[in-house]
């Protein structure tokens, strides 16, 4: 339990009373005051390289950190702008957010952490969108697989060709784009050859199941073959057990992101967490441990 002063009175913030529904009015009202308030923070989830437990990149997540509410998931108000077309002034907002800290990290000395973003599908419905993301990766001066891009399956599948145009653009300018949520969406096999993806993120759905489910644990294993198969690489999505990543290094996975490792971290955690990391190893390595 969580305890926070509200206008004078203790407010307990609880898991059922953090799950209660908001109106999507209220959100749609005050989403622009708060980004004008910057409201929406940033939190940075780590990537780690499977064999060496090393940080290869980190994930951005939006959260609201809400006036009056507190700190808000993204799964509680995206949807809701997706409906009503915030979604995108969103997503860039986020965008900017992240050159600006990605910026900070490397002119700080940082150790080189690439970070993905998270493109919602009515993004692609946006043609200034496209040409801002595309702009402002030409006027960055950071190295070219900075910030990398996160697109769902069924993202990709309801819109084809605009899509693919963002992609390629993004691609040739040397960034990397990372194919999310892989398997719990619309799929065809066809996709993953056919679209010019960098790394595929088994969904968590699948993750979940390896304890239990033979039948799962196989799909994994020939989903990893047949990525690698043809020259993707892999992360496993919401690993939170040693079993689980015992089991997917055992597949040869790449790369594995998962509260076995590390939540989310806001950018000052974010940057103690890339401290902390650097201590004791050689100056070319960054090896985390796991963490609770
Ligand atoms: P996603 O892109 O699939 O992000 C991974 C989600 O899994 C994150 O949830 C992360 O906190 C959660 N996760 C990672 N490891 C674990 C684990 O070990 N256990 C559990 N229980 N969860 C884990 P989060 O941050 O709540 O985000 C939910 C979704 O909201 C994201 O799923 C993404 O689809 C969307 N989202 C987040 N930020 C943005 C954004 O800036 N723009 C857009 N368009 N969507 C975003
Ligand atoms: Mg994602
Ligand atoms: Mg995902
Ligand atoms: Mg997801």
């Amino acid at each position: 339990l969580a305890g926070r002063e509200d206008h004078g009175n203790v407010v307990v913030f609880d898991a059922s009373m953090r799950e209660r529904y908001i109106d999507q009015a209220e959100i749609l009202t005050s989403f622009s005051d708060s980004i004008t308030n910057k409201d929406f923070k940033v939190y940075y989830q780590p990537v780690v390289e499977a064999a060496s437990g090393k940080i290869i990149g980190a994930e951005a997540l939006v959260r609201w950190i809400h006036p009056t509410r507190g700190l808000i998931g993204p799964n509680r108000f995206i949807p809701a702008l997706e409906t009503n077309g915030f979604i995108t002034q969103l997503d860039y907002y986020v965008l900017q957010q992240v050159y600006t800290f990605q910026q900070s990290l490397q002119t700080g000395g940082m150790p080189f952490v690439p970070i993905s973003v998270n493109l919602s599908r009515q993004d692609f419905y946006d043609d200034s969108f496209i040409s801002h993301v595309l702009n402002l990766a030409q006027e960055s001066s950071l190295p070219t697989d900075s910030i990398n891009y996160e697109v769902t399956e069924t993202a990709v599948a309801l819109l084809k060709e605009n899509c693919r145009y963002l992609l390629q653009q993004v691609r040739l300018g040397g960034a990397k784009v990372l194919l999310d949520d892989f398997g719990s969406g619309f799929s065809s096999l066809g996709m993953v050859g056919d679209y010019s993806f960098d790394v595929v993120k088994i969904d968590k759905s699948f993750i979940d199941q390896i304890d239990a489910e033979p039948t799962v644990r196989t799909v994994i294993k020939s989903t990893i073959d047949m990525c690698h198969g043809i020259g993707l690489r892999v992360i496993a999505e919401g690993v939170e057990g040693a079993s689980q990543l015992e089991f997917l290094k055992g597949c040869g996975c790449d790369y594995i992101q998962g509260f076995y490792f590390s939540r989310p971290l806001s950018e000052g955690d974010f940057c103690a967490y890339l401290s902390k990391a650097q201590i004791g190893t050689q100056s070319d390595a960054v090896v985390l441990t796991p963490r609770d």
